[in-house]
């Protein structure tokens, strides 16, 4: 039965891990902190189909800020405003979250946030000396779900 399925997916949950179930760094759509939103830059943003963007500064694991597709609603790509100017105006925080939590508590964590329902997935990188955060990844809201309805 259906809800037998929800219930047992539910409880499977708190067998996987983010990092099971993220959408990974190198196929995310993501723009650099130093672009134009000019025609051609907005029409590729809106047709990549996604709501959240990750905007990064310098190298792609170094993201910073996300923007929304609603944050282009007054953004007239004959002005040529660059993006930076926008992710200032919004401000949009960055949810993270390591690699080896699991879904019961990412589905709570989105559930309580104030965030949103995306989170970039870090993996800690030791070293010799501080440990590195290296981003590999992104889930959202709609992955853990996903994951919940789909098991047997
Ligand atoms: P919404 O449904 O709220 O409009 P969306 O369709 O942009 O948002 P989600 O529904 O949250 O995105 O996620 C759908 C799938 O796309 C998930 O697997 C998620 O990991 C992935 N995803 C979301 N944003 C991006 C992005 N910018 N680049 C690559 N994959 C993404
Ligand atoms: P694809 O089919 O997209 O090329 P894959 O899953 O076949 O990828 P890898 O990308 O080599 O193969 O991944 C192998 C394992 O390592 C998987 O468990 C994956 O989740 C994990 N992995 C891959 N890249 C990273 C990363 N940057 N950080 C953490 N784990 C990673």
């Amino acid at each position: 039965k259906e809800e037998v399925n929800i219930i047992s997916g539910a409880l499977d949950l708190r067998k996987k891990t983010v990092k099971d179930i993220m959408t990974k760094l190198k196929d995310c759509f993501m723009l650099p902190m130093n672009s134009v939103l000019d025609f051609e830059t907005m029409s590729e943003i809106v047709k990549s189909g996604y709501s959240r963007i990750p905007v990064y500064d310098g190298n792609r694991g170094n993201i910073v800020t996300v923007l929304f597709i609603k944050d282009l609603a007054f953004v007239d790509p004959d002005d040529n405003t660059p993006l930076r100017t926008l992710c200032q105006y919004y401000q949009n925080p960055c949810n993270f979250v390591f690699e080896d939590v699991t879904l019961d508590v990412m589905l709570k964590h989105f559930k309580e946030g104030h965030k949103g329902h995306m989170a970039f997935v870090q993996r800690i990188e030791e070293g010799d000396g501080d440990p590195v955060y290296e981003t590999v990844g992104l889930v959202t809201l709609e992955d853990v779900i996903e994951e919940m309805i789909q098991a047997e």
